[in-house]
């Protein structure tokens, strides 16, 4: 607005084209808007989130880099980060839409969405919450649980929970470290015994994509 300073996000990175490796949409070509910061420190994270070399962009910028990047006409952003809703808001949320594109997000899902998303990836970190399971995005269009089998988690009980949650597609995913193989064993063994639950994979782990 003119005569107000625009607002500025702070962005870790922007790629693409590539594909969206996980949950219901693996497989899809999409571009990616990867915020920084998080307010979590989850042990396993192998996502550089932090601000040190993050770029300032405001929307209008935001949407021209993107553009430029979806060469093939995808028009699907993937909004990461960091944690996504630590910045997301309407002003950008708008300018997203008025270009064309559908917004899927993925939060760790312990703060409040300020505005709309078209598909919203809830993957919950129970065990760095803190204080016990902080979720307050309860309702989704899929969860996505990372399964960790030396550490039997997630157990009966937590699944129970997520279960009872407005969640329309479940989703466990075993963790890609060194130990791969035994949390895709459990994985497994629990997708088979509780139907409501599917196996994700790291497709762009798999395929060596961005
Ligand atoms: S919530 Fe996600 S981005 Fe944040 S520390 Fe945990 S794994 Fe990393």
């Amino acid at each position: 607005m003119e005569g107000e300073r625009e607002r500025s996000y702070l962005i870790k990175e922007l790629f693409g084209p590539t594909l969206q490796g996980e949950g219901a949409h693996a497989g899809t070509p999409c571009v990616f808007l990867r915020f920084a910061v998080c307010n979590l420190a989850c042990a396993w994270c192998d996502t550089d989130f932090r601000p040190e070399g993050a770029l300032r962009l405001a929307a209008p910028e935001i949407v021209a880099r993107l553009e430029a990047l979806d060469v093939h006409g995808a028009r699907l952003v993937v909004v990461t980060g960091g944690e996504p809703t630590l910045h997301w808001d309407a002003p950008l949320a708008d300018a997203l839409r008025a270009a064309g594109f559908r917004v899927h997000m993925e939060s760790n899902g312990t703060r409040p969405l300020r505005a709309p998303v078209d598909w919203l990836t809830v993957s919950p970190k129970p065990r760095w919450h803190g204080v016990g399971d902080r979720l307050v995005l309860t309702q989704a269009d899929e969860i996505k649980v990372i399964v960790e089998a030396d550490l039997a988690h997630p157990d009966a009980a937590l699944l129970e929970r997520y279960e009872a949650m407005a969640f329309t597609h479940r989703f466990l995913q075993p963790c890609m470290d060194e130990r791969y193989p035994e949390h895709l064993a459990r994985a497994i063994a629990l997708a088979t015994a509780r139907p409501r639950w599917r196996v994700s994979l790291q497709l762009h782990k798999i395929l060596d994509l961005p």
